[in-house]
């Protein structure tokens, strides 16, 4: 079975490629890019014509909600969402119920990915059992399941001697220990981020140190441990400082940040009117922070963008803002945010960005993909820069609908998705 994506822009930060090549596909495998490639007569063509051919993205921060939180999200529905959204693959996060602690439950989170192959999962297992953040989890079955990479997001991992051994452990199996840095302690009751709006508002506040003594701790575990750690929705300017600076002296540290925090700040509570949508975990942050993020992601000390897809019924987020749990979705939303306010505000080329999203998430979690070279899996983006689109967040794959870009309109969208070669088709009207 041959495949020819004919006519397009071929970008793969991998191999340092931006030119307008075909690309020849056999048994679900890249073979070939060149100039022209003829089509015999048994071929398969996808015509690329106007568009950009890019390594699959890969968002590597994911809340599926499958076991135990179905009426939010499902594996199917997320990973019709994730196709929906450009993404070819997609990293899920541990706290379902039961918990992702062990083989089974990793199992059974792979066999609804088998059946609903709208893209591929890859799961993270938990930390600690129960993500009671006492005992390690069953790593070593869960990675012979299929894990690749352990956290307990949603919580932080809070005892410093199991992260310590958490990251001496993950070594056996060159796995990354993923934080969700937050010191719950200082976190107390807080709704939003600590400072002037805060205040304003009267809401009690999460400080930016929630986040930047949790990251301080890890990287001195990393260090002494020599595990690899990665830091889960890096917010703060000071956190992103502190993992750069160790970084330089060896340390196995990585980091990726999420859309919100790069493109909306903490203003977004007053302004919204208390949308429970501007309400997420790390929260919104103010302009200082997110500048001193941006000049992470055109400097190259940032590793991935991940959309930390966090769906929410709708229920559950029409309460007071207090009320409301924390996060939002952004697997519908994150390429078109990024190809328009990063790309087209002309903060990056497309080629970071494609690092962003896809060669670097597949480094940091060590998986297939994310490069378009001979012999990789012919997993497949094809982007249109000039598509406009508006969020409608009625429209969405997802289950669920809290998202706080309703209606912007953005220029540039992912127009469809190749998994091993073979284009992904989405059921209609749902
Ligand atoms: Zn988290």
């Amino acid at each position: 079975m041959r495949r020819i994506v004919k006519g397009g822009r071929v970008v793969d930060p991998s191999q340092e490629l931006d030119a307008e090549v075909d690309v020849l596909i056999e048994d679900g495998q890249v073979v070939r890019l060149d100039e022209n490639i003829e089509a015999t007569a048994e071929d398969q063509v996808t015509d690329a014509t106007g568009l950009v051919v890019t390594p699959g993205l890969i968002d590597i921060h994911v809340h599926l909600r499958e076991p135990g939180f179905e009426y939010k999200e499902t594996v199917r529905s997320g990973l019709m969402s994730a196709a929906a959204g450009g993404f070819t693959a997609v990293a899920c996060m541990a706290n379902t119920s039961p918990i992702n602690d062990h083989r089974s439950i990793t199992e059974l989170i792979l066999g609804q990915a088998k059946r609903h192959p709208y893209a591929r999962v890859y799961p993270l297992g938990a930390i600690s059992k129960g993500m009671a953040g006492e005992e390690l989890a069953a790593v070593g079955e869960m990675v012979e399941a299929g894990i690749v990479a352990i956290s307990d997001d949603g919580l932080p991992v809070m005892n410093a001697a199991l992260m310590r051994r958490a990251l001496q452990y993950a070594q056996h199996y060159d796995l990354p220990v993923v934080q969700h840095a937050e010191d719950l302690n200082l976190t107390g009751d807080g709704v939003m981020h600590e400072g002037e709006w805060s205040t304003r508002l009267g809401l009690p506040g999460i400080p930016s140190l929630a986040e930047d003594v949790m990251v301080a701790r890890d990287l001195l575990l990393s260090a002494d441990t020599g595990g690899r750690y990665h830091v889960a929705h890096l917010s703060t300017g000071r956190s992103l400082e502190m993992v750069k600076e160790a970084r330089r002296r060896g340390v196995r540290a990585t980091c990726e940040v999420s859309p919100h925090h790069l493109l909306l700040s903490d203003q977004l509570v007053a302004e919204s009117g208390f949308d429970t949508a501007s309400k997420m975990k790390p929260p919104l942050r103010p302009q200082s922070d997110i500048d001193i993020l941006r000049q992470g992601i055109v400097d190259g000390s940032i590793d991935a963008i991940a959309s930390d897809h966090a769906p929410h019924h709708q229920d559950e987020k029409d309460v007071q803002f207090s009320m409301a749990p924390f996060g939002i979705v952004g697997l519908e939303t994150t390429v078109s945010l990024c190809l328009d306010r990063l790309v087209g505000g002309g903060m990056i080329p497309l080629s970071r960005l494609i690092e962003l999203l896809s060669t670097g998430p597949a480094r940091v979690f060590n998986l297939p993909g994310g490069s378009l070279r001979p012999g990789r899996v012919a997993d497949i983006t094809l982007l249109d820069l000039d598509r406009q689109v508006t969020v409608q967040p009625d429209r969405f794959k997802s289950l669920a609908n809290n998202t706080p870009f309703a209606g912007w309109q953005l220029r540039g969208a992912a127009v469809g998705t190749l998994l091993a070669g073979e284009p992904v088709a989405l059921p209609e009207d749902e």
